[in-house]
């Protein structure tokens, strides 16, 4: 309604020439006129067609100018009313003004005067309906915002896993009902408070923290975090951070996830396969023996042929005998048996001494098996020493089976900072890039020409792996085909055991 053509005037004035004069001036401004001779007809025209302005003569015959005024105002309407005081004193005009008028105009007047009054009513009028436009939008927009947010809010409510979201302080700001229940907390604790007062886990707390404060900038670079809110629950958390529309970090949001079902399933796996592997070893160790000792006898006495088939059947049952015992090694590291008797070891002795076994099998081979001893004596560390071997034993002896004969092997060890670092190099076949992510899976093997005759189990490496965590350690691994291979293991000097 801001088209100047659609204003709607009524003049309402006892006297003619002024009424079709204001008409005149009016019209050729663009306004649509009516025009009322007393109070009377102008109060019906108001009535049946609502004008935006009215010029309201004060002093007609009948019902005088400032009753009509009281009238009009008490419609309740928005009708800008102007007044036009003829003989009567300015006195009139302050009190229409008081009543509710909203400008005058004193006659006589010039049409330029008229036109200047009527066109600040006018800007009046639109700026007043502009404000109304506005204000409904604002309010369908507050309107649209919270159905929108209490969209939100219902599905986050009715999430399955657990959420929560921290500001920068690590205020906890919102949380589900699946959160509440996955923390053990109960179903109307409030928010508001910081993240520790919600968690007994240090450790999940600060990473919480760090990641709301913009610590972390990738999402992709905050590691998953298990912990255990209480006995026989198992919780996995995993934290991003929430950002504005400038990139700054506004806090974190937490997602938990209940993984206790996982977590049984994984421990009876691992027990039933080291029940299992346990019931095995022993009738397969036997059947092992027996069959040495039944070979030890027929030499010389049965065709040759015979003693191949047993011999074979020597070689399997000693092949099965170590595919339990890595079975089982995988348990105990699955349940964390392992790496629990730890002692002061002197890693530069302990490889010597691996590197001393391993030499003959490597000589079988033609190859070269060296341990460069550091220049510098390393400091002791304290861990299990089967743990060590174990890893440093199946490293060297993959080096020496992935290794052509007379190829060379190399183990070092040094001191690096926090760590050590120990490194198997051969030059033997070397793994292709695309398997080079698989060998630490369990039962993962590389089947090409070369490797099809050795044979193993595919469950060394995952053992070294294994351990090494266990230790709070590293593994890594470089290798080119054909060229060969490097394994590092970095080992921190003050184990997980010292602490
Ligand atoms: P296994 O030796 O019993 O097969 P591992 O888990 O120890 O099982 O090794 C997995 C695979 O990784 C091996 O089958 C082999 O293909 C590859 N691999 C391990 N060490 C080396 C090495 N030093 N050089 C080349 N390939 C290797």
């Amino acid at each position: 309604m801001t088209n100047q053509a659609s204003f709607h005037v009524l003049v309402v004035d006892d006297e003619e020439g002024i009424r079709s004069g204001a008409d005149r001036i009016l019209t050729r401004m663009g306004c649509r006129v009516t025009q009322a001779a007393n109070g009377n007809d102008g109060l019906k025209v108001i009535d049946a067609d609502a004008p935006a302005i009215v010029l309201l003569d004060m002093k007609m015959p009948g019902i005088d100018g400032m009753e009509v005024l009281q009238r009009i105002q008490s419609l309740g309407r928005e009708i800008l009313v102007i007044v036009i005081t003829g003989y009567a004193t300015l006195e009139t005009a302050v009190e229409a003004m008081k009543r509710g008028a909203y400008d005058f105009i004193p006659k006589p007047f010039t049409p330029d005067q008229l036109r200047i009054v009527v066109n600040r009513a006018m800007e009046t009028v639109r700026l007043r309906q502009q404000a109304e436009t506005l204000a409904r939008e604002r309010e369908r927009t507050l309107l649209d915002l919270d159905r929108e947010q209490s969209r939100l809010r219902t599905i986050v409510d009715f999430l399955p896993s657990g959420l929560f979201v921290t500001n920068t302080e690590g205020i906890i700001v919102l949380m589900n009902p699946a959160c509440r229940q996955a923390l053990n907390l109960a179903a109307d604790t409030a928010t508001g408070r910081h993240i520790d007062a919600y968690i007994d886990d240090e450790r999940l707390c600060s990473l919480v923290l760090d990641t709301s404060r913009g610590r972390h900038i990738d999402a992709e670079d905050i590691p998953p975090y298990e912990f255990s809110p209480s006995d026989n629950k198992f919780l996995m958390a995993r934290c991003q951070p929430v950002r504005g529309a400038n990139g700054q970090c506004l806090g974190a949001l937490v997602n938990l996830m209940d993984i206790t079902t996982l977590k049984v399933l994984d421990r009876l796996k691992s027990e039933f396969v080291a029940k299992v592997s346990h019931e095995l070893r022993s009738p397969l160790a036997t059947i092992h023996e027996q069959l040495a000792l039944v070979l030890s006898d027929m030499i010389g006495q049965v065709p040759e042929n015979d003693q191949h088939l047993l011999s074979r059947a020597k070689e399997k049952t000693q092949g099965l005998i170590s595919l339990i015992g890595d079975l089982l090694d995988l348990s105990r590291i699955e349940s964390g048996t392992v790496c629990h008797t730890p002692k002061p070891v002197q890693v530069e002795k302990l490889l010597a001494d691996i590197v001393d076994f391993l030499q003959a099998q490597a000589r079988a081979k033609g190859q070269t098996l060296e341990f460069a001893a550091p220049d510098e004596p390393l400091p002791p560390i304290k861990v299990d020493p089967l743990a060590l071997e174990s890893i440093f034993g199946n490293l060297i002896t993959n080096a020496i089976n992935y290794t052509q004969e007379g190829g060379q092997i190399r183990v070092t060890a040094e001191h690096a900072g926090p760590h050590l670092r120990i490194q198997v190099t051969d030059n033997g076949f070397g793994i292709e890039p695309r398997h080079l992510e698989r060998i630490f899976e369990r039962f993962f093997r590389v089947k090409n020409d070369r490797t099809r005759f050795i044979t193993g189990t595919g469950l060394g490496l995952p053992i070294v792996k294994g351990l090494v965590d266990a230790l709070g350690g590293l593994i890594q691994v470089e290798s080119t085909p054909d060229a060969g291979s490097t394994f590092t293991v970095l080992i921190p000097v003050n184990t997980p055991a010292d602490a």
